[in-house]
């Protein structure tokens, strides 16, 4: 198996993704931010972090799928490697 790897992605096979309340297919990129309390921040200073998301164009609204995992459920952590070490409480 000498032969370059070459992916060709048919995306006429690909699932559109549309805006979960208004069915709009465009989407812009937005952020999310974070406030991280000096007690909790890794510089010892408040922070604010910016997670980019993409929020549907019409109507503003965030498909659950575009949310980091983390924001999905209850737990919020940043994405950050340090994770398991940080807590935000919000
Ligand atoms: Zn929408």
């Amino acid at each position: 198996m000498n032969e370059p790897q070459q992916v060709n992605v048919d995306l006429s096979q690909a699932e559109d993704i549309v805006c979960e309340n208004c069915k709009n297919y465009t989407f812009q990129e937005v952020a999310l931010m974070k406030r991280l309390s000096a007690l909790v921040s890794p510089t010892g200073k408040e922070a604010l972090v910016p997670i980019p998301v993409f929020a549907c164009n019409a109507c503003g609204w965030i498909n659950a799928r575009f949310l980091p995992a983390s924001m999905r459920g209850t737990a919020i952590a940043p994405p950050s490697a340090d994770a398991s070490q940080l807590k935000l409480e919000v």
